[in-house]
């Protein structure tokens, strides 16, 4: 992790050397050094023994320092059956990730043993001061990678007092649409790839960009290695690990074409489990990179010009797109999908017409488009999907801020639920061909 930061601190304070002995970059190293000795793993001599070196340095500064990292890893098991829950929820921005702790009396199994609970809406945006309580709901938990044991992480979302979900809680509407028979019986899965950029902090340019200036052009970083290539890994590698211990349905990840940017794949996974997974890995995400002093961003375009942007691209199937003859049902999909463009770019994420220019590996906002292995198009159909005549579609047009409730949803709508006339629909087929 110390190396991650070595490109952002040098820039600032003209060598890494210096930064060490800096007071506020202290805290800022040992947080990353931390991550760096919990991820070294036990037989990993070279790099504890350079943690331990440092950690002497740092507790010199503050000699607090040590014990608080034994208190973070105390075990609670053995003396209390307490539980710690983080409950945590969408803000009013609508991608901005709130969370707050609890003491649950014994551990759980399910959302459902748990207390509904508040906070303010109104310092989130969400609620006007004079009546400010917003509800949380319990919806669905997972194993808290920080503190460990039985602890939680909660994804909630919020209601009025009076019950009512506020304009923000997308997974209320998701939720209704996921559980229509029609939806419930195609199964749907859904892959989420889900891109974002690493920012130094400070001054907000990509991990591993020198200030006030560009690396050279896109081609090398792609799936690349070595410290001129790829910025962040150990970012990545932590978040990988994190999700799975947190249970979360995640399947792979990659470094992506833009240096500095990353990609991690969620799914397949079923219906609204989808959203939540997906939420919760960026929950994640942003602890993560908190801990490395590293800024997350999900803008779909955080760097003008021939830089490539930042997507969710989604994967869709339905239960009848997987069995015999699901490649006509994809299709007839794809038709609903032209008709309903405008509502689904509507549904994709903020600023991402700066994304979706046609360059860079999309397709224009303004027209839909679908083909065979083709990364050009609004929608993608793998080789081997045509070739085994069943399989599923890969939606590109998802920004890396979609909220995943919304996306997942509307697609299910959009296949399942959506029935265009025999006429718009034959009209269509003929536009698409
Ligand atoms: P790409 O080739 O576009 O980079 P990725 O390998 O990054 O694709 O992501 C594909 C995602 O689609 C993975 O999360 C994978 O689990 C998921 N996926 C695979 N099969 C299906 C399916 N039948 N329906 C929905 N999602 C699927
Ligand atoms: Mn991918
Ligand atoms: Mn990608
Ligand atoms: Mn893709």
């Amino acid at each position: 992790m110390a190396q991650i930061l070595a490109p952002s601190m040098q820039c600032q304070m003209g060598s890494a050397k210096i930064s060490i002995k800096a007071g506020p970059v202290t805290a800022k190293m040992w947080n990353s050094l931390v991550l760096n000795h919990r991820l070294s793993g036990r037989n990993s001599f070279k790099s504890a023994s350079k943690f331990r070196a440092f950690s002497v340095k740092a507790a010199s500064d503050n000699g607090v320092v040590n014990r608080l990292e034994d208190l973070l890893k105390l075990d609670l098991t053995p003396i209390t059956d307490k539980i710690i829950a983080e409950y945590i929820w969408i803000g009013g921005s609508g991608t901005d990730l709130r969370s707050k702790s609890r003491t649950i009396s014994r551990p759980v199994e399910s959302a459902l043993g748990l207390p509904k609970w508040n906070y303010d809406g109104s310092s989130t945006g969400q609620a006007p001061g004079e009546d400010s309580e917003v509800i949380l709901y319990p919806q669905a938990i997972f194993k808290d990678p920080f503190r460990g044991g039985n602890n939680i992480l909660v994804i909630c979302d919020a209601y009025t007092p009076a019950g009512e979900p506020l304009p923000t809680n997308k997974r209320y509407r998701a939720a209704q649409i996921f559980s229509e028979k029609k939806v419930i019986d195609e199964v749907p899965w859904y892959g989420i790839e889900q891109e974002y950029t690493l920012l130094q902090p400070n001054v907000k340019w990509p991990l591993g960009w020198p200030v006030g200036g560009y690396p050279g052009p896109q081609g090398p970083y792609y799936c690349g290695t070595g410290a001129d290539k790829a910025f962040g890994r150990d970012i990545s590698d932590a978040h990988y690990k994190a999700c799975l211990y947190a249970g979360i349905n995640i399947s792979g990840t990659n470094g992506e074409v833009m240096p500095g940017q990353w990609e991690y794949q969620v799914g397949p996974s079923v219906g609204i489990d989808a959203g939540d997974h997906v939420w919760c890995s960026r929950y994640l995400l942003e602890r993560i990179t908190e801990m490395a002093g590293v800024v997350l961003s999900l803008d779909p375009k955080p760097i003008e010009g021939d830089w490539n942007g930042a997507g969710c691209h989604t994967n869709f199937s339905t239960k009848s797109m997987r069995d015999e003859g699901g490649y006509a049902v994809i299709k007839k999909a794809i038709r609903n999908l032209s008709l309903r463009h405008k509502e689904h770019i509507g549904a994709y994420g903020e600023g991402n017409e700066r994304r979706l220019t046609g360059k860079h590996e999309t397709a224009s906002i303004d027209t839909f488009s679908w083909g065979v292995a083709n990364r050009g198009c609004s929608i993608r159909v793998g080789r081997e999907t045509e070739k085994q005549g069943k399989g599923y579609l890969e939606d590109r047009r998802p920004a890396s801020n979609m909220d995943p409730y919304v996306v997942t949803s509307l697609l299910a709508e959009t296949a399942i639920l959506f029935e265009p006339t025999l006429e718009v629909e034959s009209l269509a087929a003929k536009k698409l061909q």
